[in-house]
């Protein structure tokens, strides 16, 4: 069987002009555009590259993109003041701190500081709790645009088995959680799983978020699954996933591409939390 490969770059541009259409409506409502705020400490060239990205795309869709890029040496305490200027300002709707920080500041600290109310990426404790609590608001990109992916896919998720492979707040937990809401019977794997082959092929619905290239090969797919590979990993040939693409593809019936699969979907999802958000406080639901 050879599987349809699930394109995420098209899914997302899909997802980008439905946003750009609601964007010039809010424009047209409230007389300003969604405001997004990144903030970038350091020179990491990866985390350059995406916030590059998520500000060039936040601009096509209409919205005001505000950007500061910090040296590395700022303190703890600046950083979360800058935080509450942009919590304080008007014109800011959605925050988006790129992590990872710099080791002396403390990321889980800098989050939480986040107004929910314009925390994007989903990751304050308000937001990850609301989630937990099966009363999502603000629900994480990279999570979001997963499940975005199965729904377009038309994957039926009621009662089917789900593993996630990977446990991390960023991605496997709210994965699994949403999973779980969707009504999926969810496993959860880890570095400590037993026989991690055998529990991949139960699954209906294998979502990888492990950062290990292709540590998931045609031994952990269930003949039909659908498999979204959220990896990414740099290697001297280029990106690759967390799934050895060729041969998973031989037994799947679907999966995402590495690149072009589900790292487009999550800078749509950015695009359209900004928007929920802006919506949210202007008092529009
Ligand atoms: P992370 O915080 O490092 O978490 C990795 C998870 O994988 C951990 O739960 C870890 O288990 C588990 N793990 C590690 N080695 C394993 C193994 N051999 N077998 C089973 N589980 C193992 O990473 P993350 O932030 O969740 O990101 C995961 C991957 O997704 C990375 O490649 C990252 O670059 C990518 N990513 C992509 C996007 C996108 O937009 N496409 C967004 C975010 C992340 P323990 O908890 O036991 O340590």
């Amino acid at each position: 069987m050879a599987a349809r490969m699930i394109d995420g770059k098209a899914v997302a541009a899909a997802a980008r002009e439905r946003v750009e259409v609601d964007v010039a409506a809010f424009v047209a409502e409230h007389g300003r555009s969604p405001g997004l705020a990144t903030v970038l400490v350091g020179e990491d060239p990866a985390s350059e590259v995406y916030v590059r990205s998520k500000r060039r795309l936040s601009e096509e869709v209409g919205m005001r993109s505000i950007h500061h890029g910090i040296d590395a040496s700022i303190s703890e305490a600046d950083l979360l003041g800058l935080v509450a200027e942009l919590n304080a300002d008007d014109g800011v709707d959605g925050i988006l701190v790129q992590l990872p920080l710099p080791a002396h500041i403390d990321e889980d600290a800098v989050v939480a500081a986040i107004d929910p109310a314009k925390d994007v990426d989903g990751l304050t404790p308000v937001n990850a709790g609301r989630l937990a609590h099966g009363d999502p608001n603000l629900v994480p990109c990279t999570p979001r645009g997963v499940m975005e992916l199965l729904a377009h896919e038309g994957v039926a998720l009621e009662g089917a088995e789900a593993v996630v492979v990977g446990r991390s707040k960023l991605v496997g937990v709210p994965v699994a959680r949403l999973l779980l809401l969707a009504n999926a019977t969810v496993t959860t794997c880890h570095s400590r799983t037993r026989d991690l082959d055998e529990v991949c092929r139960r699954a209906d619905v294998l979502v990888a978020a492990v950062g290990v290239p292709r540590l998931l090969g045609a031994d952990a797919v269930k003949p039909g699954a659908v498999v979204i590979d959220v990896g990414v990993n740099r290697l001297e040939e280029g990106l690759v996933g967390d799934v050895d693409y060729e041969p998973a593809a031989e037994v799947a019936s679907a999966i995402t591409p590495v690149p072009g699969g589900v790292g487009p979907m999550t800078i749509a999802m950015l695009l359209s939390n900004t928007l929920q958000a802006a919506r949210q406080r202007a008092g529009a639901g």
